[in-house]
């Protein structure tokens, strides 16, 4: 059997305008009345992002002080996962199509996210996305847990998967952090980094996936054409 594990903002979500917004209304939280800002463009922002310049930076870029970009930074955290800016997020073109694909094709699907619970069901019925995730292929947060890094957490869920899940012959994952490539490796997972979400290259680069790739249809794509046996 041929499994696939899939992060799921980056590859299925763009959450590029809900950060944003987020952004924008920090800003405008933390910034005294008269005090000068410059507001980045979105693609300044999601550079920035994409770069991992670290929340306080991107505040003291945009013309907080070093106080307020630590207010800014945590104004932040308490924002940016609540539901009333998930409205924003949307759908990466062409994930519900390599979606599909992967469905067709008879591989075990599995969503592996640092959202919590409540998050993920509502992308799910907002985008339509059920259909392709079972409760038992969901792995994601309680609503309760108690966030600490990323790149802490994640593994955690790789390994509660791993230990529950049938054996599978192959298992690939797909992510766009440096969060997915360590929980994989760690794991013993092979890894594709994608390009469509929160890191760039360079980042990604650091962390040695197997591969990086523009996307998640581009990942699919590969990992079935290796799985095909060899026509002669
Ligand atoms: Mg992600």
């Amino acid at each position: 059997m041929l499994r696939l594990i899939t992060d799921f903002d980056g590859p299925i979500i763009d959450v590029s305008e809900r950060y944003y917004r987020v952004y924008q209304f920090c800003l405008e939280k933390t910034r005294s009345p008269d005090q000068p800002v410059r507001q980045l463009s979105k693609a300044e922002f999601w550079k920035c992002k994409r770069a991992y310049v670290p929340e306080p930076q991107i505040a003291m870029l945009s013309g907080l002080d070093e106080v307020q970009a630590q207010e800014f930074a945590q104004l932040r955290r308490q924002t940016v996962h609540t539901l009333p800016y998930m409205v924003y997020d949307s759908l990466v073109p062409g994930a519900v199509d390599a979606l599909e694909k992967v469905q067709q094709a008879g591989v075990d699907l599995v969503v592996m996210t640092m959202r919590r619970m409540l998050e993920l069901e509502y992308a799910f019925n907002r985008h339509n996305l059920e259909r392709f995730f079972p409760k038992n292929r969901c792995y994601c947060l309680n609503n309760d847990y108690v966030k600490t890094r990323d790149i802490d957490d994640k593994p955690l869920l790789m390994e509660r998967a791993i230990a529950e899940l049938p054996a599978a012959s192959e298992v690939w994952m797909v992510g766009d952090t440096e969060a997915d490539i360590t929980a994989a490796k760690m794991h013993g997972v092979k890894v594709i980094a994608v390009l469509c979400g929160i890191r760039d290259r360079a980042q990604l680069e650091r962390y040695e996936p197997d591969l990086i790739l523009n996307n998640l249809s581009e990942a699919v794509d590969l990992v079935l054409r290796q799985h095909l046996p060899q026509v002669s």
